[in-house]
Parts: structure tokens; C-alpha cells; sequence
């Protein structure tokens, strides 16, 4: 198919069912603003701080064994290989964006290990050489040696596109090769209990243009709903999403990541092969999700049993399971949903999912993570079955740190598509973008402000269409093209300028960004009497650290009352607080007591207070303590 180097971990460039299509790597560049920040500490902190713990953890050492260069027991959970692909791939896509002698290094290194450690039949998974050997697809349930192989494939498109470097992707296809001689029609029927190898199977296909990959992609999602993934000994059919057929799941259910992977698999399926009761199923599912089981945050997950969805509106703030790799997994689904149907409402999903759920998976100085995501917190530590404020370097499971890397590091992708129309900017961030005859300088302070300044650098002289998607948080959008105010026509959730545009066009977006107060459907329990507050794309929290002297489970917001904002350079690495008219609530009358009638203490007394509210992507950045994103409001205390 495509044998130009480029860099997207999704290349739906010419799918056929892609109402919208990616733009080849490195079409967006970040400049200046949150992203390339974030960017610039992942590749500086984040990266070498995950080789370092893949050496510490033992992640190498497995592959050292497996490869014969080392003695010692396999350390570790059955799939830490995948670990060192997400981190190699995160390396290809910076390698990609900025060339780096030190990275290059390492990567040789690493591609060389894995190509020492894999068998002579293709097969490669340190795990069932070193600790189970002969025992191999013994326990697809829990074995993830698929999931396993679907991150090694991601990874080594990420060289062969990002780099010109095929090393990983001879490798990759040895052992998709061997797995083609394993599993399909007429050989085993069934597939891992953890999705993945699904997505990862169409990009090879898109990458080769082979069709077997995408027919073994289709044939894996087909196993399920058989009860064949077993054995089942401990978890229910649900928990791996093998309870129903892909095309007869009416919603969300089981393990998030699991189930999110999985649906990122199948429309990537649909995109290829335009299966209609695919993307009916796939559609069915997101509105469950959003419409029950969703974070304000964009987490997903509610329950850390089996780390799993809930029932509808089962969303407890501060027992919140929200893996940062679940959000991540819903950005994968929500991306191709939106290349699928051009529907706003899958970037404006994208945009809270990454500005709030993942973003606060990873801390500021890009070395510290999160696995669970709660919307509050009492400050103590996590402990079983409950998050806690202190981020840590790594993790015993540790698939969300190399996730966010590679996510931060391949970000660019997902700001815009394009189709026969013209162009469609999903994200907003300060930067550039290129593609095909059409050169745009992005500028803005998004997130902190709404002003999008696009000039027009380069241009096709045929007439185009720029669409700019105004998102659902947004009212009152305007957009001028040269000073004047535009009067195209506005798509749903977007503003669509049709134009013969000229060099030096400038195109003014105003997406009003007021802070405000949100509040939750009755029936989620944990937020009842309770907002939260927003300003923009973002979600806020209140921390302990920036209301000393009292509790933060004292404070209540009053509603009624305006909420302002102001940049703040200083705090959190630059961000804009908001300040709210609160109280402090004096408790000191239920002394010992837990509970007690109503009326049995006069009114507690209530001292206005003002409240500093920052983004949650921000919190546990300080000194360890409170924090909450939903407060509760004054008035129905009163
Ligand atoms: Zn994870």
C-alpha cells in the first residue's frame, strides 16, 4: 500500500469506510502551549525514565533470558512485554517528530534483544519461553500472548512509518506469520482474553495492504460471544467481553481497557470493510457509555472489581477505578468513531477524555503516574480498592505509563482528517499543520483561552472547505475570515468555511471559554446535592493544599454566585484557577457521632470562604492531600 515513511498510529488514509481520513505522520507539529510542553517532558523525563524502569522492573532481564543471554526466573506479570513495545513505540513516534541520536541508541538496542529472543517458528513472548515453556496458547484467558504481539505490531509500524526502521516489522511479521498457522478457520477457534492484537492486525494490514491480516482481525473479533476464550474459572463471560457476539452487544461491559481495546478493534474493522451492523453495534455502545457509565472526566470504569464498567450511572467519585489506560483506550474508539461518521460528538469526547482523565494519569514532571483516577480523595494513601493522591514511578502492572508515552509522543495525529471537501481541525493547539498543498500556523493559548488564530501559509488554488469543529462545552461561537465576521454554513459541531483561499488568509475562531458549574443526573449517587466546575475543555477540582486551616470535606460551593478566573503563572506549572464564593461548614457539633435526628443540634454554622478551584489533570502535584471535583452546593444545605 503506502511505502512513504510516515507516522500515525492510525492510517486510515484510504479506508473505505472512513467518512474522514488521517493526514500522514507529522502533518501537526506542536509549538509552544500545553501539548508541546507536555511533549517536550515527555521526551526529556518520560522516556528515559521508562527504560530505566524497564530495566529496574525486570522487563529486559525476561528478554535477556528468553533470548539466552541470561540466567534467573521470568520477573513480573505474564505480559511485560508488552511494556517495552509501548515504549518503543512512544521512541518511534519521537524519533519521528525530532530525530535523537540517544533514543536511536536505545532502540537499536532493545530491537536487537527482541529479535534474539524470538523462536525459530516466529513465536515470541518472554513470559511462555522463560517461566511456562511448552505451554504456550495454554490460557489465552490470561496469557495475553495475542495482546502481547498486537503492541510489538504497533510498535514496529511505528519505525517502519515513522523511521524508514522495517527491523521490528520483520519481526512482527515472522510472528504473524506463525500466528496465522495457529488461529483461524479450520485451525483454533477462539482468541485472547485481552483485546488488542484486533486494531493491531488492521494497521498491518493497512501498512502491507495484505488481506489475510485484516480477515484474521475479523475472524478474532468473530470468536467472541462463543465462550471460547475460557477457561473461565474465576471471572464471568462479561469480564471479557465473550458473554455475546460483537455484533449483538447492546452496550459497555467487564473489564473497561478489555472492552475499549476491543471496540477500538472492531471499527477499525468497520472502517476497512464498511460492515454496517459493526458500526450500529459500535454507536449502540458509545451512547451507553456516555450516556451512564462515563466520568466527567472521560474516565471509564467505575468498579476496581475486575476493573470494571458498572451499571448505568454506577460512578462513585472517590472509589473511581478510571485506568488511565481505559481513557486512553476510549480516545482509540472515539478517534475511529469519528473517522467513521464525522460526528462532532466523538472529538469533543476526545477532547475531555485527554485533557482531563489522561493527562492527570501523568505528573508534570512526567515521571510519576497514576493507574487509578478518582474524582476525590481524602488525602490518604491508595490502598486495596481505592486511589490515592500519590502518584508512583512505575508500577507492578505498569501498562499505563508507556501508554501515555505514546500517546503524548503521537498526539499530533489526532487534531485533524481530512476529506473530499477539504480540511476538518478537530483539536486546538498552538502549532502547524501540513498536508497536501496546505500549510496553517495555529495560534492560541487554548486551553486557557478561546481565540484560534489560523493563517493561511499555503494554499491549493482550488476552492476548499475548512471546518472547525466549535465544541459541545461551547456557546456563542464566531468565526472572521480577515476581519470579517464569516456566514458559512455550521454542520453539526462545526463551522465549515468554504473558500478560494489565498496566502495570508486569516481565519479569527472565538469559542467563548467562561468558567461554569455542571451538575450530574439524579441518579449517580456520589454526586447528588454536588457540582462541578468547568472552564473550557477542562474540568476542575478543589485541593486541600489550596485551602489550609480547615477540611476540605467542609467546603461547599455557592452556586449563585459568579465564578471568576485568572491566569496564574506560578502554580502547577502555569494554569488558570477559578475562584468561587464558598462556606465552611462547622462540624464541631457531631463531635464522635455518626449519625444523629434531625433537629437534634442547632444549624451548623457556615463561614463564607472563597474557593481556588485548578484543573484535575493538575492535582497531586503538591504536597499529598484532599481533593474533590464535585462539591457540594450551599444553597441546598442552607
Ligand atoms: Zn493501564
Amino acid at each position: 500500500m503506502t511505502s512513504k515513511p510516515t507516522a500515525g498510529p492510525v492510517e486510515a488514509t484510504r479506508s473505505p469506510a472512513a467518512t474522514l481520513k488521517t493526514l500522514a505522520g507529522g502533518a501537526v507539529t506542536f509549538e509552544g502551549g500545553l501539548w508541546a510542553r507536555r511533549q517536550a517532558v515527555n521526551r526529556a523525563a518520560a522516556l528515559p525514565h521508562g527504560l530505566r524502569m524497564l530495566e529496574t522492573a525486570g522487563n529486559l532481564d525476561n528478554l535477556r533470558i528468553a533470548a539466552g543471554r541470561a540466567t534467573g526466573r521470568f520477573r513480573g506479570r505474564v505480559f511485560m512485554d508488552s511494556d517495552v513495545y509501548k515504549w518503543l513505540e512512544a521512541a518511534a513516534f519521537e524519533m519521528a517528530r525530532v530525530p535523537s541520536a540517544e533514543l536511536s541508541k536505545s532502540c537499536d538496542t532493545l530491537i536487537e534483544l527482541v529479535a534474539a529472543a524470538q523462536g525459530d517458528d516466529g513465536y515470541l513472548n518472554s513470559y511462555y519461553t522463560v517461566a511456562e515453556p511448552g505451554r504456550r496458547w495454554t490460557d489465552l484467558t490470561h496469557g495475553h500472548e495475542l495482546y502481547c504481539l498486537g503492541h510489538m505490531i504497533q510498535a514496529a509500524l511505528a519505525f517502519r512509518r515513522g523511521t524508514g526502521d522495517g527491523r521490528l516489522l520483520a519481526i512482527a511479521t515472522r510472528f504473524v506469520d506463525y500466528v496465522h498457522s495457529v488461529f483461524g478457520p479450520g485451525r483454533r477457534l477462539t482468541t485472547d482474553g485481552h483485546a488488542e492484537i484486533e486494531m493491531a492486525l488492521v494497521e498491518l494490514y493497512r501498512e502491507t495492504g495484505e488481506r489475510r491480516h485484516l480477515d484474521l482481525a475479523s475472524f478474532l473479533l468473530d470468536q467472541r460471544g462463543c465462550n471460547r476464550i475460557g477457561p473461565n474459572r474465576h471471572d464471568s463471560l462479561a469480564a471479557f467481553q465473550d458473554r455475546v457476539p460483537v455484533r449483538e452487544a447492546t452496550g459497555v461491559e467487564g473489564h473497561a481497557v478489555r472492552a475499549l481495546y476491543l471496540t477500538t478493534g472492531a471499527a477499525d474493522v468497520y472502517l476497512e470493510t464498511g460492515d454496517a451492523a459493526l458500526l450500529q453495534t459500535l454507536t449502540r455502545q458509545w451512547d451507553d457509555m456516555v450516556e451512564g457509565k462515563l466520568y466527567l472526566t472521560g474516565g471509564v470504569g467505575a468498579r476496581h472489581l475486575a476493573e470494571s464498567f458498572g451499571h448505568p450511572y454506577e460512578l462513585p467519585s472517590d472509589l473511581a477505578y478510571s485506568e488511565t489506560c481505559g481513557a486512553i483506550a476510549s480516545l482509540m474508539w472515539s478517534w475511529r468513531m469519528l473517522l467513521a461518521t464525522g460526528h462532532a460528538r466523538y472529538a469533543d469526547l476526545i477532547e475531555r477524555t485527554l485533557y482531563n482523565a489522561i493527562l492527570a494519569g501523568v505528573s508534570l514532571s512526567g515521571e510519576r503516574y497514576f493507574y487509578v483516577n478518582p474524582l476525590a480523595s481524602n488525602g490518604e494513601v491508595e490502598h486495596l480498592h481505592r486511589g490515592g493522591p500519590l502518584r508512583k514511578p512505575w508500577h507492578l502492572v505498569a501498562c499505563c505509563p508507556p501508554n501515555v508515552m505514546r500517546l503524548l509522543a503521537s498526539l499530533g495525529h489526532y487534531v485533524a482528517t481530512r476529506d473530499g471537501s477539504g480540511l476538518q481541525v478537530h483539536q486546538y493547539a498552538a502549532g502547524r499543520l501540513q498536508t497536501s498543498g496546505i500549510r496553517l500556523t495555529i495560534e492560541t493559548a487554548y486551553p486557557w483561552e478561546g481565540r484560534v488564530r489560523i493563517t493561511v501559509d499555503e494554499t491549493s488554488a482550488t476552492p476548499w472547505t475548512l471546518a472547525l469543529r466549535v465544541p459541545g462545552w461551547c456557546t456563542g461561537a464566531g468565526v472572521r475570515v480577515n476581519g470579517s465576521p464569516a456566514a458559512d454554513t455550521v454542520a453539526p459541531g462545526y463551522l465549515r468555511l468554504d473558500r478560494a483561499w489565498a496566502r495570508g488568509d486569516v481565519v479569527e475562531l472565538d469559542l467563548p471559554l467562561e468558567a461554569h458549574c455542571v451538575e450530574a443526573h439524579p441518579w449517580v449517587e456520589s454526586t447528588r446535592g454536588c457540582v462541578a466546575v468547568e472552564r473550557g475543555p477542562l474540568v476542575y477540582c478543589l485541593e486541600q493544599v489550596d485551602h489550609p486551616g480547615g477540611r476540605l470535606a467542609d467546603l461547599e460551593i455557592d452556586t449563585g454566585a459568579p465564578l471568576t478566573s485568572a491566569w496564574d503563572a506560578d502554580r502547577l506549572g502555569g494554569v488558570a484557577v477559578v475562584r468561587a464564593q464558598g462556606r465552611e461548614v462547622d462540624t464541631s457539633s457531631w463531635q464522635h457521632r455518626l449519625y444523629r435526628p434531625i433537629g437534634a443540634a442547632p444549624a451548623a454554622a457556615r463561614r463564607p470562604v472563597q474557593l481556588t478551584a485548578v484543573p484535575y489533570y493538575a492535582w497531586a502535584n503538591r504536597e499529598p492531600g484532599a481533593m474533590r471535583v464535585w462539591i457540594p452546593r450551599a444553597e441546598d444545605r442552607a
